[in-house]
């Protein structure tokens, strides 16, 4: 081991050292995770019945569950290089801020224009529908980091980019929106009037501002509905956590240049991808007993998929039109407060995680919103980056873990994602200035509502 001095306030990687196959943690684990069922007969759901909706490449990853690697393809990598290998940063500032003796380590992937780790997933989608040979991709998004990254993919490679934007999104966020459009993305504002289920839906709920789940229904029908179109998704889905697995690789090899072993590792959980790929290559060696390092999930308090989710079968989105997914959620029908971490509002959990979490592998532990933009301001008065809200979840559990080490003396080692920047998120910086945010928190009755919504099985 060297010395602290020695270590870099920010660790590269060269071009040479850049990973250049995707990491399937699925391969390492003794239970796989639940396959996706089809909705209708409760049967696992084959190639064929999903290449309708999804590229074929995708679904080939999708379900494979065995293979080790899959090289990244050419195209992908030389797009990578544009904004890749990300710095993983030694937040001495941070540390000395806190007086703690343990060292933190965060991996920072907002350095790209969509500002944050979506863009890994997304180039890579982009990427296999033009091999497809196809027209275009549709989508939904929340808060608009997903939409933004799939814009600049399909950009890149010249395809057409449909997104149903939540209504809620389109209206406050117009600036997430002209990016989307900059890069030539066509953006609609879901519930519309331009699919069956979004009329469905504002006929049943006039005047309604929309969801995830409701954008994600209207996204799957018009591709399905529109010849040389599929659909894509940015989290959750196996095939997302495998493509985000360069965020773990990366971070194990700045690691291992120095010798560091990190003790724990920390990520904030929407639907699990940014996680999923920071810790793979670190899960596989605790699966193999090679390590005993913690790992922990960060949920808002407002929608605590895995600290009180059910573990159980579900639909994806609110229409009901996905595949149904073994995972811990809070049911499609749950509707989570207008939290600030638009990227952490989903009701499920991706099925990866759900399994590793169920076997007792992970911990995960949910914040308040009012701590979390604690923390956010604390690190950016230190460290320099306006962090996403998103990302300050995992901000807030790696300073409350230092300052645990601080009362014990622990030297130990933490290394949390910092998956992207805050600046289209300023009007919930500014609530919190205001003194204007409120942790609102559901109670066990409104998590049985969710609950009620589950799809009976069998
Ligand atoms: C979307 C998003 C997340 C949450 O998504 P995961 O799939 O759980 O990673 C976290 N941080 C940022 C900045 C995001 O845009």
């Amino acid at each position: 081991m060297k010395k602290d001095t020695q270590i870099p306030y920010k660790i590269y990687l060269t071009e040479e050292e850049l990973p250049t196959a995707w990491y399937n943690l699925r391969s390492a684990m003794k239970t796989k995770p639940a396959p996706l069922l089809n909705p209708g007969t409760g049967a696992p759901l084959a190639f064929e019945e999903l290449r309708p909706v999804f590229c074929d490449e995708l679904i080939k990853q999708e379900l494979d569950n065995e293979t080790e690697y899959f090289p990244i393809p050419e195209e992908v990598f030389s797009f990578y290089k544009m904004y890749r290998p990300s710095p993983l940063v030694r937040a001495y500032f941070l540390e000395k801020a806190l007086g703690t003796p343990a060292e933190i380590y965060y991996k920072f992937e907002g350095n790209n224009t969509s500002g944050s780790h979506k863009l890994n997933s997304a180039i890579a989608q982009a990427y296999y529908a033009k091999k497809q040979g196809l027209k275009g991709v549709t989508t939904e998004t929340g808060a608009g980091q997903w939409g933004t990254a799939l814009s600049m993919a399909c950009s890149y490679f010249d395809l057409d980019c449909r997104v149903y934007m939540v209504k809620v999104s389109y209206e406050q966020k117009p600036f997430r929106r002209e990016v989307m459009r900059t890069y030539g993305a066509n953006v609609t504002p879901s519930p519309s009037e331009s699919t069956q289920i979004g009329r469905k839906i504002l006929e049943e709920y006039p005047g309604t501002t929309g969801s995830l789940g409701c954008a994600i229904s209207e996204a799957v029908e018009a591709a399905a509905s529109r010849p040389g179109y599929r659909y894509v998704l940015g989290s959750v889905l196996n095939m997302v956590l495998l493509h985000q697995s360069i965020i773990g690789l990366e971070t194990e090899k700045a690691l291992e240049k120095y010798g560091i072993k990190p003790d724990i590792i920390i990520g904030c959980a929407g639907g699990g991808s940014n996680l999923g790929g920071l810790i793979a290559p670190f899960m596989r060696d605790k699966i193999l007993g090679k390590s005993n390092v913690r790992i922990i999930a960060v949920e808002p308090a407002s929608c605590p998929s895995l600290t009180r989710g059910k573990y159980a079968y579900d639909f994806a989105d609110t229409g009901k039109v996905c595949p149904l997914a073994k995972m811990y959620t809070l049911g499609s029908g749950f509707i989570p407060s207008p939290n600030h971490a638009g990227g952490l509002r989903y009701h499920g959990m991706s099925s990866i995680l759900s399994e590793l979490y169920d076997e007792g592998l992970m911990e995960a532990r949910s914040v308040i919103q009012t701590d979390v933009f604690a923390a956010a301001e604390k690190f950016a008065r230190v460290e320099g980056i306006l962090p996403a809200p998103e990302s300050a979840h995992a901000i807030k559990a790696a300073i409350d873990e230092a300052e645990k080490c601080k009362e014990t003396g622990e030297k130990k080692t933490i290394v949390f994602g910092l998956t992207g920047t805050g600046y289209f998120d300023l009007v919930a910086y500014q609530r919190y200035h205001d003194n204007d945010m409120s942790d609102y928190i559901p109670t066990d009755e409104d998590l049985e509502r969710g609950f009620a919504s589950l799809p009976k099985l069998g």
